[in-house]
C-alpha cells in the first residue's frame, strides 16, 4: 500500500477512457460526433443536442485559469498537503475542469496560461492536474 491517502476517482464505462489516457499523460475528451462540441465531463449524451454519438480526441492540454481558490485549512488528514490551489481550467477547446493547480499559491491568478500536468498519484491512477505555461 502507497501513501495516498485521498479519495481517488472511480472510473465508469463511460469515464474509464479519460482516466486510461491520463495514465498515458494524454489529455482527451469526448467530442460529439454530430454537433463537434468537445465536452467534460464523461457522459453518454452530448449536453447540447443530445446525439449519443461521442468520440474521444485528444487535446491540447493548454488553457487558463478560470477562477481558483486557496485551500489553506486540511479537511482531514489526507489533504494534509495545505495549502494548494483549487481551481476551475477553462480549455482552449471549451470544456472547463475542476483541478490543482501545481503551483505557490501566491503565482496563480484568473486568465494565468496554464497546461496539463499529469500526476501519477497511485501506480494505477493519474490525475489531471495544471502546471503554469511556459511563455
Ligand atoms: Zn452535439
Amino acid at each position: 500500500m502507497n501513501g495516498y491517502l485521498k479519495p481517488l476517482p472511480k472510473p465508469s464505462k463511460v469515464s474509464a477512457p479519460f482516466w486510461a489516457a491520463a495514465r498515458r499523460h494524454q489529455l482527451i475528451l469526448q467530442r460529439c460526433e454530430r454537433c463537434g462540441t468537445f465536452i467534460y465531463y464523461p457522459r453518454s449524451r452530448c449536453p447540447h443536442c443530445f446525439d449519443d454519438r461521442l468520440g474521444w480526441q485528444q487535446v491540447s492540454g493548454r488553457g487558463v485559469v478560470y477562477s481558483f481558490t486557496v485551500v489553506r485549512r486540511a479537511m482531514s488528514r489526507a489533504f494534509g498537503d495545505a495549502p494548494y490551489v483549487l481551481a476551475i481550467v477553462e480549455l482552449e477547446e471549451g470544456p472547463r475542469l475542476t483541478t490543482n493547480i501545481v503551483a505557490a499559491p501566491e503565482a496563480v491568478s484568473v486568465g494565468m496560461k496554464v497546461t496539463a500536468h499529469f500526476d501519477d498519484v497511485t501506480p494505477e491512477c493519474t490525475l489531471v492536474k495544471f502546471k503554469p505555461a511556459e511563455e
